[in-house]
């Protein structure tokens, strides 16, 4: 299947290092794997190359995207020393998006991980080849939800962090803990590069006083980090995965199409910049 293409608006970032961006909330259910299916499908319409990572054991970007789970075909491998990343990568039925599967093996890998020598650099050092070629703009890991060791090794290879907040709970203790997290991590030299690209809203219900008293103290904390896109709280959304597609090829119309989109300029738009501004992630090669 070839989707359409949305117009190239941006100069592309190619033969830059490719930009790691982790998509993490140690909450479940707050739209991680949502806003990671449909934000790499639709920088992928706009013409980006990019990969998608799926390291959550429930797979859900994985079936999101139309690819059975198949047991030995996920990153736990190559996190463990078994082989390199490149062998498993697997093409998508849609231009320009790739994806490295998850299985239920990424279970065990966590306990495993811990006896592995430089068990926090594992997928910074899997990751790093790849990322000098070039070969993909953009990489966005799915991160489980949790704080624990998988979730560790994205914050340690990434460049950025994305934090969706669900509009209907608000919890300023949850990013707190992400920012400490991401501090102890820059202190202690594991990734002095890492900052949060944006928070995005998700789950927004226009109808309810709650949602907009979210939005209102979250953007009062953390001013333009919050992307100006409010994902939408819509049935389309939640169906979309269960036919394999994200949003903007299973409902091309819809306002949960236009939102990610949306997110997507968004995102292009801040790397873009960054770039523009010299910023630590874009000049290393590492
Ligand atoms: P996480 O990865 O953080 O656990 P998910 O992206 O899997 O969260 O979302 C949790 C549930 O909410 C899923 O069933 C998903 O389909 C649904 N969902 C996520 N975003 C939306 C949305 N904007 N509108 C409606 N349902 C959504
Ligand atoms: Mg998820």
């Amino acid at each position: 299947m070839r989707g359409f293409q949305l117009p190239r608006t941006h100069v592309p970032l190619r033969r830059r290092p490719s930009q790691l961006i982790a998509v993490v909330n140690q909450k479940g259910g707050v739209g991680k794997t949502t806003t990671t299916v449909n934000l790499a499908a639709c920088l992928a319409a706009m013409g980006k190359r990019v990969l998608l990572v799926d390291l959550d054991s429930q797979a859900n970007a994985t079936s999101g995207l139309g690819i059975d789970k198949t047991p030995g075909a996920s990153i736990y491998g190559p996190l463990l020393g078994e082989g390199g990343l490149e062998s498993r990568i697997l093409s998508t039925a849609f231009e320009n998006l790739d994806l490295v599967p998850s299985e239920v093996d990424l279970c065990g890998a966590e306990m495993e991980l811990t006896r592995v020598e430089g068990h926090l650099f594992r997928m910074k050092k899997l990751i790093g080849d790849l990322r000098s070629k070039g070969n993909y703009e953009v990489v966005l890991f799915d991160c489980p939800p949790s704080l624990a060791l998988i979730t560790l090794n994205a914050f340690v290879a990434a460049d950025w962090l994305i934090v969706p907040l669900q509009c209907e709970y608000y919890s300023l203790e949850g990013i707190a803990t992400l920012t400490r997290v991401r501090k102890q991590l820059r202190d202690a030299g594991s990734n002095t590069r890492l900052e949060i690209l944006g928070i995005v809203m998700t789950m927004f219900d226009a109808r309810t006083r709650l949602s907009a008293q979210v939005v209102q103290d979250v953007e009062q904390h953390f001013g333009e980090r919050v992307f100006r896109t409010r994902i939408p709280r819509t049935v389309r959304l939640a169906e979309a995965p269960s036919h394999g597609k994200p949003i903007i090829h299973y409902d091309r119309y819809s306002a949960g199409s236009a939102a990610y989109e949306n997110l997507a300029r968004e995102v292009a738009e801040r790397l873009e910049e960054a770039a523009r501004n010299n910023a630590p992630s874009f000049g290393d090669n590492r």
